[in-house]
């Protein structure tokens, strides 16, 4: 035996408006609130078997309307479900019908009006990168499924104005050393070793810092035939000479100074010196 009640719906006159039915009043009354903007508070009259329900609610619908309550309910009562949920096959029934159809514009402006403004939860980078890392080697979700998702502007053809745009925006870029890192990993045949090297630390990029007489131009990584990183920096000493250096670690790096053109200045320097400490030497000899 399943209870229902019979409940009225107020406006904020207090007037008896609507009379119902439903197993689940608590929810079904303030669901009503969508239809019904007049709707201020409701009450329950009573809970009855849920097969006579229909019968009490016709009677408390015939009592009200014999009261001169401005009643709203369209039919005089004891239709519809009470709350039921629909049976697997009329949900079918349901969904197979209203597959396809397109929602009018007003609906769907409407359900975008809900939504604009929302923002969305942002991603910072670590959750970027472990949610990238924790989606490397699944299937995608529409491999193989040719013509289930088309892009909005497929077919269409770009303006020679929003091509020259793109042209300007993309000129030059590259594709950063992380990128890069990305796709050589993403190469890789097995998907443990993807998550394993997915999973080493991030490069924090030395380009554009000084150490001693070099300067850090650009990132480059490699990986060997054991899928070893390695990492290497290009960099241009004072005097022009560029050379790729090797990272092992930020307390080794990089070992030297400069190209070896501070210890040829040295030694040049060094050897003109002696050469004016011989020559002083010659004069004094002879002079002598
Ligand atoms: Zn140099």
């Amino acid at each position: 035996m399943r209870l229902a009640a019979i409940y009225i719906l107020f406006d904020e006159f207090d007037n008896v408006k609507y009379i119902g039915k439903s197993v689940m009043p608590h929810q079904r009354c303030p669901g009503h609130k969508k239809s019904k903007p007049w709707l201020s508070r409701y009450s329950i009259i009573e809970w009855v078997d849920e097969s006579e329900a229909g019968e009490r609610e016709k009677s408390w619908i015939r009592y009200h309307r014999s009261i001169g309550s401005p009643l709203v309910n369209k039919t005089i009562g004891g239709q519809g479900i009470s709350g039921r949920a629909h049976t697997p096959e009329a949900r079918e029934k349901m969904r197979i019908s209203h597959t396809g159809l397109k929602q009018s514009p007003e609906t769907i402006q409407k359900r975008v009006a809900k939504t604009t403004g929302q923002k969305r939860k942002k991603w910072n980078d670590e959750s970027r990168r472990k949610s990238s890392i924790a989606h490397l080697g699944r299937t995608p979700w529409n491999k193989g499924k040719k013509g289930s998702q088309v892009a909005w502007n497929k077919g269409l053809e770009a303006s020679e104005e929003s091509r020259k745009k793109n042209r300007k925006a993309h000129l030059g870029l590259t594709h950063t050393a992380d990128a890069k890192e990305k796709c050589k990993i993403a190469g890789f045949k097995s998907a443990d070793l993807r998550k394993k090297k997915a999973n080493e630390k991030p490069i924090d990029s030395l380009v554009g810092q000084r150490f001693e007489k070099w300067t850090v131009k650009s990132l480059f990584i490699e990986y060997d035939e054991d899928h070893n990183r390695r990492i290497f920096y290009n960099c241009v000493c004072d005097c022009g000479t560029e050379k790729l250096i090797q990272f092992h670690g930020p307390k080794t790096f990089p070992r030297s100074k400069s190209c070896g053109c501070s210890h040829r200045d040295a030694m040049l320097r060094a050897q003109a010196a002696s050469a004016e400490k011989r020559r002083n030497a010659k004069k004094l000899k002879e002079c002598g």
